[in-house]
């Protein structure tokens, strides 16, 4: 991260071609304003559009030497190491971009550069006649692709792909066999988590690259070095998301996750600010504030009233590009809370995520099912887009997750099961190395999901069960919700405000209701 508060840009739209370039536009789920790119090169031409926050300049977004260019959304948490091996910029290190950075690691190590970031970013390299795509190794921001003849275009919405090939003579575009297709989206497909995809532009050919896998080995560390360990990590993980002289936001519930997350935050900024959300049939406000006193944030609470909430879910699946109901069902919550955060764009902290890799969610003794759960996500967790910068992006803050670094990640993943789950507690070592910074009752909170503490959970089923939905049908009926919810924003262009949960829900029902007679 440059010294800037904000990333230089949150998203882009990306077309390269042999020559003639042009650029695109589209409508974003991200807000912010739009900067064109239009880049000749020597083989190539590059025509962008830029998505930032109003008060940042997107320059540090880009960088190009005379035959590469390079855009990059999002940002870079390990830019000291990277600056050790590049040869130390010195003092004006702080000023260079993230994409000057990326390509200066690309002029040493070519498409390898990927493996070394630790970061939140998607990224687009035009060099000869060659596309490099490439995410995080979380693929934290999405990326998409679509290619047809001479012509490959890459964004961090699907949404915006939507129509790309369309008058171009070519139905489809080329596939991409080791991308996933996005559903009713066709010729588009999303450029996988942890890897660069190596494009032809001429025949529109890919090789794919992994950059990163989750580790699939454990370690056994005894307790003192384990907690110390898992403490350093996330110190790092915090200070590098934290703006120098910035005073960051964490999203709380007053779980160790993010109280976590919100006691360093405080130590590494000085001060921090926090946030907390309930519905009018649950909250977690009680143990939230218990965290904001302790640490002496300023704090703030917002209600949002349930029928609110669920008339929300068309932003949630318009902003993430998720179809998995169980996903939606986490981020409404935090959708509806980013979007009642008005003013100016935040730099927003969450521990997100944390339950991932520590199996939070396991709540039993047997260690032989805690690590099949840890294994199992960690196998399966791309394409979800759950850490998608755009559910906060769609009121214009940046939210970033520090337990999803790449060195928490590995960390944690790599622990030996009985170091998650100790002396019957959930995420052992986590608690313990927070135990010095926060409230004993906080270190002791079992616990709860963000859609069990605001109730989405149980208020989504109510919904469905009120306009008719048989119990046994209920979940049927969200995977249905949230398939039609995304034809019809994401696939179909509609803007979210135009599309009403209630109305959804109601044709979900009569067509389950018809299917049974
Ligand atoms: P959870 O599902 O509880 O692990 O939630 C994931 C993350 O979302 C937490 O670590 C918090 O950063 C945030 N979060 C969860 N619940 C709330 C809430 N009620 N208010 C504000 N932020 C929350
Ligand atoms: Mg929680």
């Amino acid at each position: 991260m440059a010294s800037q508060d904000l990333p230089a840009a949150f998203g882009f739209l990306a077309s390269a071609r042999p020559s003639g370039g042009r650029i695109p536009h589209a409508a974003f789920a991200t807000r912010g304003s739009h900067t064109g790119v239009d880049l000749r090169l020597r083989a190539q031409t590059l025509g962008a559009t830029l998505v930032h926050a109003p008060s940042t300049p997107p320059d540090s977004a880009q960088a190009r030497d005379g035959d590469t260019a390079v855009l990059l959304a999002g940002e870079i948490y390990n830019r000291d190491d990277l600056f050790s091996v590049l040869g130390a910029p010195g003092p004006e290190s702080g000023q260079l971009g993230d994409a000057q950075l990326v390509l200066g690691l690309l002029r040493r190590y070519g498409l390898h550069a990927f493996r070394l970031l630790n970061g939140r970013f998607a990224a687009a390299v035009c060099t000869g006649r060659r596309i490099l795509l490439a995410t995080d190794h979380a693929g934290s921001v999405p990326l998409y692709v679509c290619a047809g003849p001479g012509e490959v275009t890459a964004s961090t919405e699907a949404k915006t792909l939507a129509g790309t090939l369309s008058g171009q003579g070519s139905p489809r575009g080329f596939p991409f066999a080791d991308a996933r297709r996005v559903r009713g989206l066709p010729g588009v497909y999303q450029v996988p988590a942890g890897a660069v995809m190596d494009i032809d532009l001429d025949s529109g050919t890919a090789e794919t690259h992994r950059t990163w896998a989750p580790p699939l080995a454990r370690r056994i560390m005894d307790e003192d070095d384990a907690v110390a360990a898992v403490r350093a990590a996330l110190d790092r993980a915090v200070g590098a998301r934290v703006a120098p002289g910035g005073t960051p936001l964490v999203v709380l519930s007053g779980g160790i996750d993010s109280s976590g997350v919100a006691a360093l935050a405080h130590r590494a900024a000085g001060s921090v600010d926090s946030l907390s959300m309930g519905t009018d049939v649950s909250d977690e406000f009680a143990e939230a504030r218990a965290v904001a006193d302790h640490l002496g944030s300023r704090h703030r609470e917002i209600t949002v009233p349930t029928a609110d909430l669920l008339g929300q879910l068309p932003y949630a699946v318009w902003a993430s590009e998720s179809e998995d109901p169980h996903i939606i069902e986490y981020l409404l919550p935090l959708v509806a809370l980013y979007r009642a955060l008005d003013g100016p764009a935040r730099r927003v902290l969450t521990g997100y995520g944390a339950d991932i890799p520590l199996a939070g969610m396991h709540r039993e003794d047997r260690l032989s099912n805690l690590d099949t759960a840890v294994a199992y996500d960690m196998a399966t967790y791309d394409g979800l887009n759950e850490m998608s910068p755009v559910l906060s992006a769609v009121s214009g803050h940046w939210s970033t997750h520090p337990y999803w670094d790449r060195d928490v990640l590995d960390l944690l993943v790599s622990l030996e099961a009985g170091l998650k789950r100790r002396y019957g507690r959930d995420k052992w070592v986590l608690r313990a190395a927070m135990a010095e910074l926060l409230p004993e009752q906080t270190v002791k909170r079992p616990k709860l999901g963000v859609h069990e503490g605001s109730g989405t959970t149980s208020s989504f089923s109510l919904l469905l069960l009120e306009e008719g939905v048989p119990e046994r049908s209920v979940d049927v009926a969200k995977q249905q919700v949230v398939r039609e919810l995304f034809d019809r924003t994401v696939v179909g262009g509609e803007a979210p405000e135009d599309v009403s949960t209630d109305e959804v829900v109601r044709s979900v029902a009569d067509r389950l209701e018809r299917g049974a007679a």
